[in-house]
């Protein structure tokens, strides 16, 4: 059969969601699954959602959304902003969105013509690139390395840039590194984004889980950037509210506008249930990141003490952001040389979820998430040590 489809979607299937996919069939099937993957903070529901969703039920909160978010949401959601980061935006900058990923989508489909380039700096969250392609832009790849904690200098991205340059995706608190940026380095940054005069998207949807003291610092605090400077954010991991599929993207106004637009002609509005429970987090928010914070921080330590303590030599650092740890290949012994192969056995013969660093754009390295429960976490580390040893002795 001859292909019928676009040559736009040509792109890869999202490996973080596939993989979470197969882990969670093998559950259902009755296995005994160790999920690595699900970039997610596994949190029983708490009581005032549901509760809020009662109530959304009873006063019939259940018809069609405003396109662009209802404005309770849109307004608690720009001063939590505000507060918390020091930035400047109003109901008019703020669209709230189907998850921080549609916001990106949105975004991209909006601002891109074909052969238009954007810098993505790797390693990457895994849907940059393919959203980029889908809407007939070009990624320009940037690498960063480990031995420089992963950090992209500003003269690279200036090297990256062409007449065709459109826009930087840049990710604070990334996923999967979990490099933090400070004030000074992200300035430089924005400094160079405006020298080439290219827009700024910056994921910031980590931003409630930083460890060890580090300061979060928003690109939207920078007010002199503000018209160059789209913020994505999200309730997933703040709140602990993946399934609701809550996004907010804060921009200047034209752009906000320009997203509306699409996203009346698109998705129409995000579950208006969603957005009262998302309301409902943002009031609570002082409370419940502090908690998610504290909670992720233990996860943290539990999970890098048990793999050191389990892979002697792999001397893991605990990452500084996020919920994830991106290890080499040699972390888990000298016979292994092959990322994705080794996820596919892992996942087969061990049973251990887990993304391979290929598809963040940097083979060699697996990327683990400790968003899981403490206690499903050791037991996790221990069957891929099983696993590994297993496998090293063939
Ligand atoms: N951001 C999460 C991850 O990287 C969610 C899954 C996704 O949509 O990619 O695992």
């Amino acid at each position: 059969m001859k292909d019928i489809f676009s040559s736009k979607v040509h792109i890869p299937p999202s490996a973080t969601v596939t993989i979470n996919s197969i882990a969670q069939q093998k559950k259902k099937a009755g296995q005994r699954v160790y999920n690595l993957s699900a970039g997610e903070p596994i949190m029983n529901t708490a009581q005032y959602l549901k509760e809020t969703v009662d109530w959304a039920m009873e006063h019939g909160e259940t018809l069609y959304p405003p396109v662009a978010g209802i404005d309770e949401l849109r307004n608690r959601a720009s001063l939590w902003m505000n507060d918390l980061y020091q930035t400047n935006y109003q109901v008019k900058n703020t669209l709230i969105t189907c998850g921080g990923k549609f916001g990106i989508y949105l975004l991209l489909q909006s601002l891109l013509n074909d052969g238009d380039e954007v810098i993505v700096i790797s390693p990457y969250w895994v849907s940059y690139p393919p959203m980029v392609s889908l809407f007939g832009g070009r990624p320009v790849i940037v690498q960063t390395e480990e031995k420089d904690g992963w950090k992209v200098r500003p003269e690279q991205i200036a090297a990256a840039c062409s007449e065709k340059t459109k826009l930087l995706i840049f990710n604070n608190g990334s996923n999967p590194t979990g490099v933090l940026y400070e004030e000074q380095e992200l300035r430089d940054i924005l400094k160079v984004c405006k020298e080439k005069n290219i827009l700024i998207m910056s994921d910031e949807v980590y931003s409630g889980l930083t460890y060890d003291k580090k300061d979060y610092v928003s690109c939207g605090a920078f007010w002199d950037h503000s018209d160059s400077v789209v913020v994505i954010q999200s309730c997933s991991k703040n709140f602990g509210m993946t399934g609701w599929r809550v996004g907010i993207v804060f921009a200047p106004e034209e752009i906000t506008k320009k997203l509306i637009t699409v996203q009346g002609q698109s998705i129409t509005g995000t579950s208006i249930i969603s957005q009262w429970a998302a309301v409902a987090a943002i009031e609570k928010a002082h409370k419940i990141t502090p908690e998610i914070n504290k909670e992720m921080k233990h996860r943290r330590d539990v999970f890098t003490d048990t793999f050191n303590e389990l892979f002697p030599g792999a001397n893991l650092q605990a990452p500084h952001s996020a919920f994830y740890s991106f290890i080499p290949l040699k972390a888990f012994g000298t016979y292994h040389d092959d990322d994705v192969k080794f996820c596919e056995r892992a996942l087969e013969d061990g049973n251990v979820a887990m993304v391979p660093g290929s598809a963040f754009g940097k083979p060699g390295y697996v990327r683990t998430s400790f968003g899981a429960k403490p206690e499903e976490l050791i037991d996790a580390i221990k069957a891929l040590a099983d696993y590994a040893n297993k496998h090293a002795k063939k």
